[in-house]
């Protein structure tokens, strides 16, 4: 009677949120400062002050907007990925959205015909598979490096008649990568090679909710590397405002009829009911464009975690951005490690999700000290283990 294959995906939830309910749930039973919930990234940050001072002090003007947003907002995206990132861009080409996941929801359907393949580079955040499958499209995972860099010749080796788009997360959630330019740049000569095909140029789907969160060195604009490019950005972490959902997509005009390609973005938008995004975030985040919210404690959380766990014996992913560990579990099935790990009440999300197994991912955007008292619990985890 009802859709069946929603019926399945609503009975299952994602592991991620289903930790972050537990942890929830444990921290009325034994106190919030003796969970180490380090399950979702959810920016512990405070939102920066023009934002809140902006919220404070507005009010009025609750009405809808224009469906891809109000005009000075989109206007001022486009000024700002004009001058920061030094590319061509235009308002028209810019549709305020709900968040990152809005974003990928929308292009996705915009793009995609069924079974058109979209090349993802393994690991992944996990709910590219469901927005992939609701949109009729199918996800070919392609292998990372063993530093979780792109591998150019396995993505190479995935493009078929059938891939409409590579979407890319850079910095990584959950490996906490950042592409370099030069890798940046290699992909973009790649893609580019099969341009002229008769099935049109492949989209560069590029993630970017963690684009600030990069530690060692500022990740190149993806619109730079290559022109058939739409950027998918969130103001979640950036701004620490995960739970009001903003964000946008941003279309470069260098894409194939940049036009009919937005045209398509209005269109999904509208089947999805994705249009005229919160009007009171649209305000509040133009006025903090390129602003970033809790950069510097999650750098230190990150290095100090690195350090502590290494120390301890744990094999950690270089971590170059977002605010993400990846550890290798310290048994096979990372699920049973990290329901072990849930007796230290620590919450580790376990890899299989996100495509890989044996991997537990660590979320860092949590207060300093929660990330100081559940070290010992790490250590005594490591213990169970022989170490
Ligand atoms: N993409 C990636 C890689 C993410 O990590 C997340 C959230 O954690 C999202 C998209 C969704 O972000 P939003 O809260 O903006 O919907």
């Amino acid at each position: 009677m009802y859709n069946e294959i929603m019926v399945q995906r609503g009975a299952e939830p994602s592991v991620i949120r289903e930790l972050f309910e537990y942890g929830n749930r444990r921290k009325a039973e034994i106190g919030e400062e003796n969970v180490f919930d380090l399950s979702i990234g959810n920016p512990s940050a405070p939102t920066p002050e023009p934002v809140e001072t902006f919220l404070r002090t507005h009010s009025g003007g609750h009405g809808y907007t224009s469906a891809p947003g109000l005009p000075a907002v989109r206007k001022a995206v486009a000024s700002y990925i004009q001058t920061a990132f030094g590319v061509p861009m235009s308002e028209s080409l810019v549709y305020m959205t709900c968040g990152a996941s809005a974003s990928l929801a929308i292009i996705l359907h915009a793009v995609l015909r069924p079974g058109e393949e979209v090349i993802v580079p393994v690991p992944y955040f996990p709910e590219y598979a469901v927005f992939i499958a609701a949109a009729g499209g199918v996800l070919v995972p392609v292998p990372t490096d063993e530093a979780f860099h792109l591998d150019l010749p396995a993505i190479e080796r995935a493009i078929t008649g059938k891939t409409r788009a590579v979407l890319l997360n850079s910095p990584n959630n959950p490996t906490g990568a950042v592409y370099t330019e030069e890798e940046m740049r290699a992909l973009g000569k790649l893609m580019e090679s099969f341009a002229g095909r008769p099935e049109g140029p492949i989209l560069l789907l590029a993630d970017e909710p963690y684009r600030e969160f990069a530690y060692k060195t500022a990740p190149v604009y993806p619109m730079s590397a290559y022109d058939h490019t739409v950027v998918l950005y969130s103001f979640s972490k950036s701004l620490a405002l995960a739970g009001e959902r903003i964000g946008y997509i941003a279309v470069s005009p260098r894409c194939f009829e940049p036009d009919r390609l937005f045209a398509a973005v209005c269109g999904a938008g509208r089947s999805l009911g994705y249009v005229c995004a919160p009007s009171l975030f649209q305000k509040a985040v133009t006025g903090a464009l390129g602003t970033c919210a809790g950069r510097e404690l999650y750098c230190a959380n990150g290095e100090l975690l690195y350090t502590a766990l290494s120390d301890m014996g744990y094999s950690c992913a270089v971590n170059e951005g977002a605010f993400y560990l990846f550890v290798k579990a310290l048994e096979p099935n990372a699920a049973a490690f990290s329901e072990r790990a849930k007796k230290h009440e620590l919450l580790l999300v376990p890899s299989d999700p996100f495509g890989i197994p044996g991997y537990v991912r660590i979320s860092y955007c949590v207060p300093r000290e929660v990330i100081l008292h559940s070290l010992p619990a790490f250590s005594a985890l490591r213990r169970e283990y022989g170490g």
